[in-house]
């Protein structure tokens, strides 16, 4: 038996792969970055927006890819150096130590 949630899932991409000017769910995701650094045009965010209003997998996508785009800048800016000078060293000579143990070292 098919579910109600299903069956507009269907309809919807039916439509969106037939009538002209509709996004599919992979063009949304395409043109997410333009949509959320305002890069398109006024007719071409109209079309992203419909497909949101269609398309709730399609709007917890973008939601979370907001999200991935907010924090991923910041997880880069982390330290490497910093970070690599607060390992003790007799943890990182118990590695070296481990690794040389091993035949295939
Ligand atoms: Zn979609």
């Amino acid at each position: 038996m098919i579910t109600r949630h299903r069956l507009r899932w269907r309809i919807q991409h039916w439509l969106e792969n037939r009538v002209p000017g509709l996004l599919t769910c992979a063009e949304f995701q395409q043109t997410l970055d333009d949509y959320i650094d305002g890069a398109l045009g006024r007719a071409g965010r109209m079309i992203v927006d419909i497909h949101l209003k269609t398309c709730p997998t399609c709007r917890r996508y973008m939601s979370a890819y907001r999200k991935v785009r907010d924090i991923a800048p910041r997880a880069l800016d982390t330290d490497e150096t910093k970070a690599l000078g607060e390992i003790p060293e007799d943890l990182v000579l118990a590695i070296i130590m481990a690794r040389k143990a091993q035949p295939d070292a």
